[in-house]
């Protein structure tokens, strides 16, 4: 597990187990908030153990950012904390995240013991603030790579903590693709620092607004081309000759996953246009 720090009171922890999954923790006079967990209890224990020992309060809040696993699967090792997320995500983790994390469990003994965490504090419209020790946190949701997915925005410090909303590559296999073009619009709105990605490197103030717009453009590019295959009458051998690059994103980041989720793109999406055909 790496660890850094975005302001005086802002850290993230970055996996080093699974594809570069950050948490991050916002440390104020009245307590710590949490927001996500690493994807194997061992890191996330750690990060907890460091928290513990800064001697700076206790750990009282945790924010799901979205059902996913590989953020949410450390939730059950926090004690005497409230658990909070948007509703549409408590709904999703009873539900899909109960049976994918069974399904993990099977390949994945480092899962063993984990159990699904149900929040504690839900909201069900699309922002929610949380002031805690000088803080604003203001939670906002921003479907799109699920159609739970929040970010975190800390007012006090022009911090975002994306999540899984800024990738290097946007990823809606399981969400919708117009809904994450508005998302992305609405977070140009805001006035930012820093963007904690939900995977991989911290984004500086000069690299914000070229990686949301390159990723908004990579949604509508996306779209063209898997509909001009379509079109094509030439099947989905087809797909393989829309490439990352010419959707214009890089293949690089992620140690070359980003190829994986681009496909995994391109794949949903051509099935959505034959079923609407
Ligand atoms: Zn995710």
């Amino acid at each position: 597990m790496r660890r850094e720090r975005v302001s005086d009171d802002i850290y993230v922890f970055t996996s080093d187990l699974y594809v570069q999954v950050t948490a991050s923790a916002i440390v104020t006079v009245d307590g710590i908030v949490v927001i996500d967990t690493l994807p194997y209890p061992q890191e996330t224990s750690m990060m907890i153990d460091f928290l513990n020992g800064l001697r700076r309060g206790q750990i009282r809040y945790l924010i799901s950012s979205h059902w996913h696993g590989d953020h949410t699967n450390g939730s059950c090792l926090f004690e005497n904390v409230q658990l909070v997320s948007h509703q549409l995500c408590a709904e999703a983790l009873l539900d899909v995240g109960a049976r994918t994390l069974e399904d993990s469990k099977e390949s994945q003994p480092a899962l063993r013991d984990v159990e699904i965490a149900v929040p504690d504090i839900t909201f069900d419209e699309g922002a929610m603030f949380l002031h805690l020790g000088g803080k604003s946190m203001q939670m906002i949701l921003t479907p799109g790579h699920t159609h739970d997915s929040i970010v975190v925005y800390i007012r006090e410090d022009k911090v975002l903590l994306a999540a899984d909303t800024v990738m290097a590559l946007p990823y809606f296999v399981w969400g919708d693709r117009e809904e994450f073009i508005a998302s992305l619009r609405n977070l140009l709105e805001l006035n930012l620092e820093c963007v904690v990605q939900g995977h991989g490197e911290v984004l500086l103030r000069g690299e914000i607004r070229d990686s949301i717009t390159t990723s908004i453009r990579y949604l509508n590019i996306v779209h063209q081309k898997v509909a001009e295959v379509v079109e094509s009458g030439k099947g989905s051998d087809a797909l393989r000759s829309v490439d990352v690059e010419s959707c214009g994103k890089s293949r690089i980041p992620l140690n070359g996953l980003i190829q994986d989720l681009h496909y995994a793109n391109v794949e949903a999406l051509y099935k959505q246009m034959i079923e609407a055909n």
